[in-house]
């Protein structure tokens, strides 16, 4: 099949071609390289099945495709919030051109939604069902409402065009090629502790995530595209961690000496996140089977490589 990844030069989207490469399909990464970087495709780019265009998916682009994956958006808070418009942009507009593309060529669409349309939580775990508590004016909501607006988008698109979607609510994803300037608390308490310098813990640490291995997550995705279930489906570990937690873990794995600091905690963090994946077991029989030690491992083996490269 000829698969295009949007945001494939990002770090699921690299994850997701190195596993539909194995498969054998024929690959079209696109990415404008906000956040992405050459270095995670760079074992493909001489393939004869993968073909790499450099694209913003603001701006309309035709092509012949039977499936798309369409993750391109930057992920961190820190990325979506360095330039909120472009973020809100890309899901809209972005998400717009993806689907006017589906629609043309008649390709399957997965939209890589997010476990933050349901904002600050107060059902929990999270079902799909849950609607959320966003604040549709706070520093997170151009990317928590660009979205949900992805999602509406998606589903109009289906209900008016028949267009087959697939939607994925993806919770907190980690695994080696995170970028350390991303600023996500996994890339973030890696890197410090091998740079031995202070973990920094936001707020009292108390707040909580679920943090899923990236090759699970993959998995999740390519059932989901592969099954009959549109969505949407949470895809994310429901194994819950305090901050402070995993900044022991990895205070534990990496360097035992390392220090923590107290930083004030940004506004609108979510409190509490943990994905409720029912509906993937059952319609998708999927669940994650890495678990947060031996991910960490993984991560903190590749963060030290790159590490002791530039070092060199
Ligand atoms: P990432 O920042 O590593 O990858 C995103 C990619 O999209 C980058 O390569 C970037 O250059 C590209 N991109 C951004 N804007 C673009 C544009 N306008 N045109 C073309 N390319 C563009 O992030 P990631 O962690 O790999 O996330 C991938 C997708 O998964 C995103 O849609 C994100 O919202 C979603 N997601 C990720 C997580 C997570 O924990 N990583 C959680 C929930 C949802
Ligand atoms: N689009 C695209 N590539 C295509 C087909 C459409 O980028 O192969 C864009 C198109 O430019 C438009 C958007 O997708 O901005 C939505 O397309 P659709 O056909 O649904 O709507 P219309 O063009 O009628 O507004
Ligand atoms: N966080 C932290 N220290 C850091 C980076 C993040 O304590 O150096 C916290 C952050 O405030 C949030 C959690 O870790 O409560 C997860 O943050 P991340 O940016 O990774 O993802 P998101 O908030 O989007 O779930």
């Amino acid at each position: 099949m000829r698969i295009l990844v949007t945001g494939g030069a990002g770090f699921i989207g690299s994850h997701l071609i190195d596993s539909l490469m194995a498969q054998g399909h024929e690959i079209l990464c696109l990415d404008n390289f906000y956040t992405g970087e050459k270095g995670n495709i760079d074992q493909w780019l001489d393939h004869h099945n993968f073909e790499l265009i450099r694209h913003d998916i603001t701006e309309p682009i035709r092509l012949e495709v039977d499936q798309i994956y369409h993750l391109a958006c930057p992920a961190s808070p820190v990325h979506y919030q360095f330039n909120p418009v472009k973020t809100i942009k890309t899901n809209v507009m972005g998400t717009l051109n993806m689907l006017g593309l589906a629609k043309r060529v008649k390709a399957r669409f997965l939209l890589a939604s997010t476990s933050e349309v349901y904002g600050d939580p107060t059902v929990h775990p999270q079902t799909e069902e849950y609607r959320g508590n966003v604040n549709c004016i706070g520093p997170r909501s151009c990317y928590d409402e660009g979205k949900r607006v992805a999602e509406t988008l998606a589903f109009d698109y289906y209900r008016e065009h028949k267009i087959d979607i697939r939607v994925a609510r993806i919770f907190n994803t980690y695994g080696p090629r995170m970028l350390e300037r991303d600023g996500r608390v996994v890339s973030n308490f890696v890197a410090q502790a091998i740079r031995g310098i202070p973990l920094t813990v936001y707020g009292d640490g108390t707040q909580t995530r679920s943090f899923c291995y990236v090759s699970d997550l993959v998995a999740g995705l390519i059932a989901l595209m592969e099954g009959d279930y549109i969505g949407p489906v949470n895809l994310g570990n429901p194994g819950e961690y305090t901050i402070l937690e995993l900044a022991k873990t990895v205070q534990e794995m990496v360097n035992p000496d390392a220090q923590l600091v107290y930083k004030p905690l940004p506004e609108d963090d979510p409190l509490q996140r943990q994905p409720d994946i029912t509906k993937a077991k059952e319609y998708l029989n999927w669940e994650p089977s890495i678990p947060l030690q031996e991910g960490l491992k993984l991560t903190i083996d590749d963060f030290k490589q790159r590490i002791r490269a530039e070092g060199k």
